[in-house]
């Protein structure tokens, strides 16, 4: 069967006098019917430009964006619109992206109006009432106004506001990232249970792994643009095989006693995206970084059946892989 969404070398360049910042350059990955990819890394790494650009909020300067087959990069307005149904976004502030002037009826009714949806007032009506309960919040909401929900209800009416369009892909950009830890689960929880029951696929797009962990069938990581690692979720957390996932992960606490991770500092900014390090562009900042990487960027390959990664250190036998030998058990 073929994937919901493809991404190939895609690629967002924002010109600059004298040059580009290459915000995105050259990822590709797909995202399956009913699954949930998660794309992670740190504030700058591209991330949430890779959401815009697949929904065209921001054209790509290369690369194809195919949806169900159809590459929707290059169509023209009219035919990018029931394209664009079938792909929802729900982004990090709910506050600022909720017309406060509106009432949430009114807030839920206009996608299913926009795209035809409704058959009559009285479909219309059901609609917006079933979705509330869909988000799991009382009817009487339909008549409120956004400044009266706390965030994590907002983030719910978001939400229930994507699946107005009847969508087959949300795209959550840090949609749970400005919540307090408690409201986070709740809303993690019901995305889950969102996909469970409508077979939604979602792309998860956070710097947030400890999420992204219980959510997750794969995860991306990103780093100045480009995918450095690309696995099964129990994969990556288990045996990371690129360094700048090992450092990310050793700064989520881990509960169990028994299992700690030996800590890999980052150290050093993120290297700008308008001129990125030759060769490996981690090497400015990894711990394990030769001479190699400082001349030759690593390609993302295969190094288990689900597991893909762009680092040299992949290159030899895993017993001299410092990698997987700083994996310790405490
Ligand atoms: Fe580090 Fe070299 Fe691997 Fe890049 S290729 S992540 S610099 S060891």
């Amino acid at each position: 069967m073929i994937p919901l969404l493809q991404v190939n070398d895609l690629k967002k360049h924002f010109p600059l006098r004298g040059g580009a910042v290459k915000a995105v350059d050259g990822i590709s990955f797909e995202v399956r019917r009913g699954e949930t990819l998660s794309i992670v890394g740190e504030s700058g790494c591209g991330k949430s430009t890779v959401g815009r650009a697949v929904l065209r909020l921001l054209e790509p300067s290369a690369g194809q964006v195919v949806l169900d087959g159809q590459r929707i990069d290059q169509l023209a307005a009219a035919k990018l619109r029931p394209m664009r149904r079938r792909m929802q976004v729900v982004f990090q502030d709910p506050f600022s992206s909720l017309n406060p002037r509106m009432r949430v009826r009114d807030i839920l009714a206009e996608p299913i109006r926009n795209f035809g949806l409704a058959s009559s007032r009285a479909d219309l009506t059901a609609r917006v009432t079933r979705l509330l309960d869909t988000v799991r919040l009382l009817a009487d909401a339909a008549g409120r106004f956004p400044h009266e929900f706390s965030g994590g209800q907002r983030q719910r009416i978001g939400i229930a506001r994507a699946l107005a369009a009847e969508p087959d892909l949300i795209i959550c950009d840090e949609a749970v990232s400005a919540l307090d830890v408690s409201v986070k689960a709740q809303i993690v929880n019901l995305l889950q249970d969102l996909q469970a029951e409508l077979g939604l696929a979602l792309l998860f797009i956070s710097h947030d792994l400890a999420i992204v962990e219980h959510m997750t069938h794969r995860v991306a990581v990103m780093y100045l643009g480009r995918i450095v690692e690309m696995a099964t979720s129990r994969r990556i957390f288990a045996t990371p095989r690129h360094p700048y996932t090992y450092a990310l992960l050793s700064a989520v606490p881990v509960p169990e006693p028994g299992h700690a991770r030996t800590r890999v500092v980052l150290t050093g900014d993120v290297p700008s995206p308008i001129n990125p390090p030759s060769g490996c562009r981690f090497h400015t900042r990894c711990p394990f970084a030769f001479e190699r990487c400082r001349t030759e960027e690593p390609e993302l390959r295969a190094v288990q059946p689900d597991q893909s990664a762009a680092c040299h250190l992949n290159d030899g036998p895993d017993e001299d892989n410092p990698l997987l030998r700083t994996k310790v058990l405490a």
